[in-house]
Formats: structure tokens, C-alpha cells, sequence
């Protein structure tokens, strides 16, 4: 039986889409830093070594023990304003040590690799829903390590060596009865919108109010974390039956307003989250919608949890069981 090492498994993604691997009978390998993920999101059945993706030895280790000939690598900072801040930190973390990562990957003769892309490599899109052939535009570095790391994937696919997916995720939200988001600095609406509506922060902001949308606030496509889960599961699918390598989006084709999703909150918690308006975010495009047909057609993926309702009501679920996150 091969193996499917999962870089980032301690992660909020990937630990849901190690259980859904697990789930199915594969046999996993996590590898995960736990800078932001947590040891306790991983079942202690599973093999898990700590380390990170740049560590050349540890990751020819793992391949060579495991049998891995696939890799779902979601390992990576991920915050834009971060990444915006301190940007070589993006670039090392995630550009030069993903870049080390495949090259021990390929040498080890693993064949097939999952990406963990992003909606940010399209940038500020100039239309909406974005189909996956939309120029690749990244307006922060976060993206542009995205775009560094599905383009190196690109060049080895051309070279034969190995056929990879890059799943391009929308706004990842919700979580199952066991994981869920758990940021040490929280940047993201739905958790922040909860905190406020559960009384655990004073309020919220709405980061602007003057976006060409219908309320005036951005708009964002919200997918649940196992509908993603669910993606990289029938994505590995593909590559491992021989299917090309391919970039999907990963989204619902529906947009909702931050001041929908701020009113959704309120009515599952019965509660207001003392919504303030503020200036806009830096960076932030007023617009971004997946147009998710590709993914439909070619891997047979159609998002079934993703209503906003449900989203909100299973990360409120996660949110009462876990105040505090992992750590409660
Ligand atoms: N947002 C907001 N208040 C917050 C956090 C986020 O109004 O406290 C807005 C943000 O400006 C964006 C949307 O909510 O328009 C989604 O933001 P998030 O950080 O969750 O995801 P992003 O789309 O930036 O990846």
C-alpha cells in the first residue's frame, strides 16, 4: 500500500483532510512544523514527525520509510498581511523550503503532489466568477509564493516527473465535529464575527463599506473545510488513475457579503456581534467568486456542506465545544 505524506496535516485543512484520508483507508504520514498547527489535530494513530518541509534529510527519511508516492502539501504561512510585513519570511517558509520539498519528493520517486493553492494568485480578478485560465496576478507575497510553488510544479509535470493538482481554495470556513480554525492571531470573518456574537471580543469591524457590491461591503466565496477536504481526496483520485496534472478552483460559485455573513452569525447565536464600519482593508478586492465548473466536470467535486448556514453553524459548533481552540 503507498502512502500519502500530508505536509501542514497539524494544520486546519489538512488535519480535516488527513481524517477524510484515513477515513477512506488510505495509509498517512503527517509532517508539520507546529508553528501554527496543533499536535492535538492529528490522531495519535498516524505517524507524525515534527519538522519542516525545507529539511532535506527528514523529508528523504519519510518518503524512503513510508513508501510515500504522493504528497498533499498544505505546509505554509498563510496570512496576507503578514506575508506583506515580513515578506521574506513568506518567501523562505513557503517558496524555498516547498521548493526543497519537491526536489526530495521527485528524487524519492513520489509521482503525484497536491497543492494547497490559493484564490490570491489571481490578485484583484477583472471579472467575476474567476475560471481557472484568469491571469495569474498575486498582489501580495502570500500569493506570489503560491504562484512560485504551482508554477515549480508546472515545469517538473513538463519534465515528466511527477502530474500534481493545485487546488485554488476560496474562503475556507466552517469545520467538523472534531477540528476546526484555530489561529493564534485570528484574521479571518467567520471565527472573528463568533467571538464578537459569543461576547468573547468587544465587537467587530466591517472593513469597508463602500465596495461596488450591493451592500457595500466585499464579497467573498465561503467553502466548507470538508467540501475542500473532500476536493484533495478525489483530486489524489485523479492523479493516482493517471488523470493530468491540473489547477481547480476550489469555491462555490455563491458569494455572500461580509454584512451577510456578520447577520448569519447573529441569527445562529442569537446574539449581535456589535458590528462597527471601518475603512477598508489594505489589499482586500472588493469582489472574489470561484467559478467552480472545472472542478465539477473533471474530478466529479460539487460542494455539498457549503450553504453559509450550515458553515456557520458548524464552526459555531466547534466554536462552543473549543472556546479557546485545541488549547481548551
Ligand atoms: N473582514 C472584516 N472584518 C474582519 C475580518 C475580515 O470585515 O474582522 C472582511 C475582509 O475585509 C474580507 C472578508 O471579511 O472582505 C473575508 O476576510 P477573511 O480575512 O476571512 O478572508 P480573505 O478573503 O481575506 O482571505
Amino acid at each position: 500500500m503507498n502512502a500519502t505524506l500530508v505536509t501542514g496535516g497539524a494544520g486546519y485543512i489538512g488535519s480535516v483532510t488527513v481524517e477524510a484520508l484515513v477515513a477512506r483507508g488510505e495509509t498517512v504520514v503527517v509532517l508539520d512544523n507546529l508553528i501554527t498547527g496543533h499536535r492535538e489535530a492529528v490522531d495519535r494513530a498516524i505517524p507524525f514527525y515534527e519538522g519542516a518541509t525545507g529539511d532535506r534529510e527528514l523529508v528523504r527519511k519519510i518518503v524512503a520509510e513510508h513508501g510515500v508516492d504522493s504528497c498533499v502539501h498544505f505546509a505554509a504561512l498563510s496570512s496576507v498581511a503578514e506575508s506583506v510585513a515580513d515578506p521574506e519570511r513568506y518567501l523562505s517558509n513557503n517558496a524555498v523550503q516547498g521548493m526543497a520539498l519537491f526536489e526530495e519528493l521527485v528524487r524519492g520517486g513520489v509521482r503525484h503532489v497536491v497543492l494547497s493553492s490559493t484564490a490570491a494568485v489571481y490578485g484583484e480578478p477583472e471579472s467575476n466568477p474567476i475560471a481557472e485560465d484568469a491571469p495569474r496576478k498575486p498582489v501580495n507575497p502570500y500569493g506570489m509564493t503560491k504562484v512560485v510553488l504551482e508554477q515549480a510544479l508546472e515545469a517538473l509535470d513538463r519534465s515528466g516527473q511527477i502530474t500534481f493538482a493545485a487546488l485554488r481554495y476560496f474562503n475556507a470556513a466552517g469545520a467538523t465535529g472534531t477540528r476546526g480554525e484555530d489561529h493564534r492571531r485570528e484574521s479571518h470573518l467567520i471565527p472573528i464575527v463568533l467571538a464578537a456574537a459569543a461576547g468573547r471580543r468587544d465587537g467587530m469591524t466591517i472593513y469597508g463599506t463602500d465596495y461596488p457590491t450591493p451592500d457595500g461591503t466585499a464579497v467573498r466565496d465561503y467553502i466548507h473545510v470538508s467540501d475542500l477536504a473532500d476536493a484533495h481526496v478525489k483530486a489524489l483520485d485523479h492523479l493516482r488513475k493517471g488523470g493530468e496534472s491540473l489547477h481547480i478552483n476550489l469555491g462555490t460559485g455563491t458569494g455572500f457579503s461580509v454584512r451577510q455573513v456578520v447577520d448569519t452569525v447573529e441569527s445562529v447565536v442569537g446574539n449581535s456581534a456589535n458590528a462597527v464600519l471601518g475603512e477598508r482593508r489594505p489589499g482586500d478586492p472588493p469582489v472574489l467568486i470561484a467559478d467552480p465548473g472545472k472542478g465539477s466536470e473533471i474530478l466529479g467535486w460539487t460542494p455539498t456542506q457549503s450553504d453559509l448556514e450550515s458553515i456557520v453553524r458548524d464552526a459555531w459548533s466547534w466554536h462552543k465545544a473549543r472556546p479557546l481552540g485545541y488549547g481548551s
